[in-house]
């Protein structure tokens, strides 16, 4: 089953009268269940993918398909029901709410989604923080976690809707290279054992190298994929 499909897309951002082509001409099909890196160098047009896989933001050309669904034929508040029950995401910089703890930070996204009870939002909030090893931490505020449990927050919060699909913006960017394999092998559990479909952008070898697919972008094109997948 095809989960994303990127059809001839091109981005284009204009500054004043400066144009950039950030992505040209990308073709990707991304299969169920994939644990997907892309990787490329800082400005090569990453973050721009991931933004459109997110209906965050939108082609200048070309087509995004989430599952069947067409995301250029989509309202605003269209795209925002399909991010809310198909989407989790992971970014850098963990962009957790500073105000509140760890537990409020994982539930905020569920309590847009009315189909949840007050009992399985608990439920699922505590699931998660079990699953990222975080119960302990429920009451903590982010400045009093360290970086890699930030990130293990926002990985409880990306999951705590059973989204089909994650997108991490460089997840392990801001972590020490110990720290972010951690991360990495349990975002890849999660992938085994749930069935949720991860892509992950990096430029750190190590990080890509644990990826079941690796596709490679340079210069906002796609490079023909020629890393060998270590499995799947
Ligand atoms: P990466 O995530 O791989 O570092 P980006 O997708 O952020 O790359 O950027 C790709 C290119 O698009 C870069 O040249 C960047 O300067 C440009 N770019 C990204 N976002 C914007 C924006 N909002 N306005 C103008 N140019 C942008
Ligand atoms: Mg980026």
């Amino acid at each position: 089953m095809t989960i994303v499909r990127v059809e001839h897309v091109d981005k284009i951002y204009r500054l004043d009268e400066q144009e950039v082509a950030a992505l040209k001409d990308i073709n990707l099909i991304v299969a169920a269940g994939r644990f997907l890196a892309i990787a490329g160098p800082s400005g090569s047009g990453k973050s721009t993918l991931l933004n459109l896989i997110g209906c965050i933001d939108t082609p200048t050309r070309g087509h995004v398909f989430i599952g069947t669904e067409d995301t250029s034929l989509k309202s605003p508040d269209q795209l925002a029901d399909l991010r809310a029950r198909t989407l989790g995401f992971i970014f850098q910089t963990f962009n957790l709410l500073p105000v509140l703890s760890t537990w409020e930070n994982v539930e905020y996204p569920l309590l847009q989604r009315k189909e949840f009870s007050r009992k399985e939002r608990a439920e699922r909030v505590q699931h998660y923080l079990n699953v990222v090893g975080l119960a302990k931490y429920a009451k903590h505020r982010p400045n009093q976690l360290s970086g890699g449990q930030r990130q293990r927050v926002a990985i409880a919060r990306a999951l705590a809707g059973s989204p089909t699909l994650v997108l991490a913006d460089e997840p392990t960017a801001n972590l020490d290279s110990k720290t972010g394999e951690s991360i990495l092998r349990l975002m890849k559990q999660i992938n085994e054992i749930e069935g949720t479909t991860f892509i992950f952008s990096t430029h750190d070898f190590r990080i890509m190298q644990m990826a079941d697919r690796v596709v490679s972008i340079s210069d906002g094109e796609l490079v023909k994929e020629a890393v060998t997948p270590v499995a799947g």
